[in-house]
Formats: structure tokens, C-alpha cells, sequence
């Protein structure tokens, strides 16, 4: 065998390889471990994942808000974990909560706080003041809640679905 077919049978065996590949790929593309920021140790699905960078606290974030939007936060925060394990992030401007993916998280206002959560489908519902479509099964909700007797089981049933896109279970 010349050279030249040598390599054409080696090129073929590789564009093979390279299609099984990326057949495997795309099925568990979902499952590859997370990319960890070497800068402040957030971890994200994708490389280079645009983020704050930097670490933020709770005290700040809430610095200018009234206690009892702190409080209406800690039981928000308790309805998310109610779901299953996540990782609270603190950011500039708001709370994150990632599994995965990040589903849901809190922007607090001086007297209110502004909860938002990925939905898998758009949800109508009067008491979304936004909802913000970023791909065909990601859908950001935001609710208003002013009192703690606000994060009612219609916000628990959301969180559960939302959780459910944070472990990006649909995908698997
Ligand atoms: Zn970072």
C-alpha cells in the first residue's frame, strides 16, 4: 500500500471516529462535568460562561433592604432547598441557586424582594410581572412577593419545576 492510500484509510477510520463521537457527544453532552471558574470557583455547564467573578455576601445584598425582605428571602431560600441539594450564590445584585444549570434566584428591593425561576414552558399567570424567554425550554418567571405569605405552594410547585431544569433532567 502507497503513502498516499495509507492515509486516506487512516483519514477515513478518523472522520468515523469522529462521527461515533459526536453521536455519544450530543446523547450525554448533559452529563459532562461542570467548568470550574479558576478565578472565584463557580462552576458552570459551559466554558468561559460569562459571571460576576467575584464573591459577594448576603449582608451587602441586603444592606439597603428592610429586615423582613431578609426574612422573606430565608424563607424562599427554604423553599428551594426543600427541592434538593443546590448551591446558593451570593452575586452584585442578587441570590443564585444552581444545581446544574441556575433555576432560580432573588433580587432584593428596599421593601420587596423579586423572586425569578427558570420554567421549562411559559407559564400565564397574573402574579408574573416578567417572564423572559431564553431558549425553547427555558423560560425566567419573576414574581413580585411582599410578604412571606406569598411564597405559597403555587411558588413551591414552580420551584420543584424549576429545580428539575437545574438538574437539567429533561436532557437526559
Ligand atoms: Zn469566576
Amino acid at each position: 500500500m502507497g503513502i498516499a492510500q495509507r492515509s486516506e484509510v487512516r483519514s477515513q477510520r478518523s472522520d468515523n471516529l469522529e462521527k461515533s463521537a459526536r453521536s455519544v457527544k450530543s446523547a450525554v453532552r448533559n452529563l459532562k462535568p461542570l467548568w470550574k471558574c479558576p478565578k472565584c470557583g463557580e462552576r458552570f455547564t459551559g466554558r468561559n460562561m460569562w459571571h460576576s467573578c467575584g464573591k459577594f455576601s448576603l449582608q451587602d445584598l441586603f444592606a439597603h433592604s428592610e429586615p423582613r425582605v431578609r426574612k422573606i428571602f430565608r424563607k424562599f431560600s427554604r423553599l428551594v432547598r426543600s427541592c434538593g441539594r443546590s448551591r446558593m450564590i451570593p452575586q452584585k445584585s442578587r441570590v443564585a441557586f444552581q444545581v446544574r444549570m441556575r433555576f432560580a434566584g432573588a433580587t432584593p428591593r428596599k421593601s420587596c424582594l423579586i423572586c425569578h425561576f427558570i420554567l421549562p414552558r411559559r407559564i400565564e399567570d397574573r402574579r408574573f410581572h416578567k417572564v423572559e424567554t431564553f431558549g425553547p425550554r427555558c423560560h425566567g418567571h419573576y414574581l413580585r412577593i411582599d410578604s412571606e405569605r406569598d411564597l405559597d405552594g403555587d411558588v413551591a410547585g414552580w420551584l420543584k419545576q424549576a429545580y428539575e431544569v437545574g438538574q437539567q433532567k429533561q436532557l437526559l
